[in-house]
């Protein structure tokens, strides 16, 4: 039973009832995350539901002195929901309740298990989102995790980072005590700002169960292109000069030619299993086994996409690969064959 005293496990028994396990395939999934940092198991593996299981788990690990480490969806990068002290790992995922869309606050409720994605879809009938993205794990990382880690993504040269979007947090300290940071007001008063220190702060001041999330607007409309620079100053300054000269920009991704590479190379592999498609970057297509596959299967397609994308747009990855725009579909073909854009030109219709 790992490294935590059978009274232990039998209080949080009596406290969480089912939702405490010390089987080894839970134990198996608390131990990583997303990086390559080595895992480590804990002795339990507890789902609370409320700020009040919380409490009472934290009360009960301060009681025994049994290391406790939250949990969101385990998808961070930095090894931080790593039980490396073994103890007690706390997933939050199943608070997973969005409490109150307020549209005219311009703000939410939400229990830290929300997946980010999920939150953005329901968003979306009220027409606004919460801007933060926390890029490749959107379809699965939690508030929660979002908030302990401060996430920030392509959209933060417009919106800014997930601190930028806390108005309030009920969280529970390692004593057990509950905590109410912050309101829901934008004007603020002079005082120690404890919500800004919390966000960011990995799960080692605080357990976040409950946030209070400061929304935008969707866009209307936008429109994206792909461009290529000598060097990242180059480009850098391209986006200053944009955002100086009046440009709405609302997200940057830059791209080196080694990562473009590498990239598709391990999304064509990754994504083939699901026949997605990884096919082409600007300003040309990507010569993958896969597309190359497709080619044969859809040539009148094929012929069609290639002959409105300008001349040598063909080759390898390592030819290619100045510029990244990336065109997958669910589909086994290239894109539909709409406005395919080259370099400095922009397509409204392409994602
Ligand atoms: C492919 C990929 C791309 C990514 N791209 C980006 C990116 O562009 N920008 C970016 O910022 N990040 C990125 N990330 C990492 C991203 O920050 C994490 O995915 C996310 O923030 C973690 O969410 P999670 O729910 O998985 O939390 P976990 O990984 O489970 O936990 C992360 C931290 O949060 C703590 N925690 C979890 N829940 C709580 C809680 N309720 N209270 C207090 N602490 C808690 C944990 O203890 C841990 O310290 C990427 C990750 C992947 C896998």
């Amino acid at each position: 039973m790992g490294d935590i005293a059978t009274a232990v496990v039998s209080a949080l028994e009596g406290a969480l009832r089912d939702r405490v396990s010390t089987r080894p395939a839970d134990l198996d999934a608390a131990a990583h995350d997303a990086s390559s940092l080595p895992g480590a198991r804990p002795g339990a593996v507890v789902w609370p539901l409320s700020t009040d299981d919380v409490v009472a788990v934290v009360k009960l690990c301060a009681e025994h002195a049994v290391p406790l480490t939250a949990r969101g969806a385990g998808s961070s990068l930095e090894g931080n929901p790593i039980p490396i002290h073994g103890g007690i790992v706390l997933d939050c995922s199943r608070m997973a309740e969005v409490i109150a869309v307020r549209p005219e606050d311009l703000q939410v409720d939400v229990q830290p298990g929300v997946v980010y994605a999920a939150l953005n879809r329901q968003l979306r009938a009220h027409a606004l989102f919460f801007p933060p993205s926390p890029g490749g794990s959107a379809d699965v990382a939690t508030i929660g995790g979002m908030v302990a880690n401060n996430a920030s993504g392509i959209f933060s040269v417009k919106y800014g980072g997930t601190r930028d979007h806390v108005r309030a947090a009920t969280v529970v300290t390692g004593a057990g005590e509950v905590l109410r940071l912050g309101n829901r007001a934008r004007k603020s008063a002079s005082g120690y700002h404890l919500l800004g220190l919390v966000v960011g702060s990995e799960g080692t001041l605080a357990i976040a169960t409950e946030l209070t999330l400061a929304l935008s607007g969707l866009p209307q409309a936008r429109r994206q292109g792909g461009f290529r620079f000598p060097d990242a100053g180059a480009a850098a300054r391209a986006t200053t000069d944009l955002i100086r000269f009046g440009f709405d920009v609302a997200a940057v991704y830059a791209a080196t030619k080694g990562g473009v590479v590498q990239l598709t190379r391990s999304l064509a592999a990754a994504w083939a299993k699901d026949n997605i498609q990884v096919n082409c970057i600007l300003p040309g297509w990507i010569n993958t086994e896969l597309t190359q596959g497709a080619r044969r299967f859809r040539p009148q397609l094929h012929t069609d996409v290639e002959t409105r994308t300008p001349a040598n747009r063909w080759g390898n990855p390592e030819d290619l690969a100045g510029a990244a725009v990336f065109f997958c579909s669910k589909a086994s073909d290239f894109v539909t064959g709409t406005a395919l854009p080259v370099d400095g030109g922009f397509s409204s219709s392409m994602f």
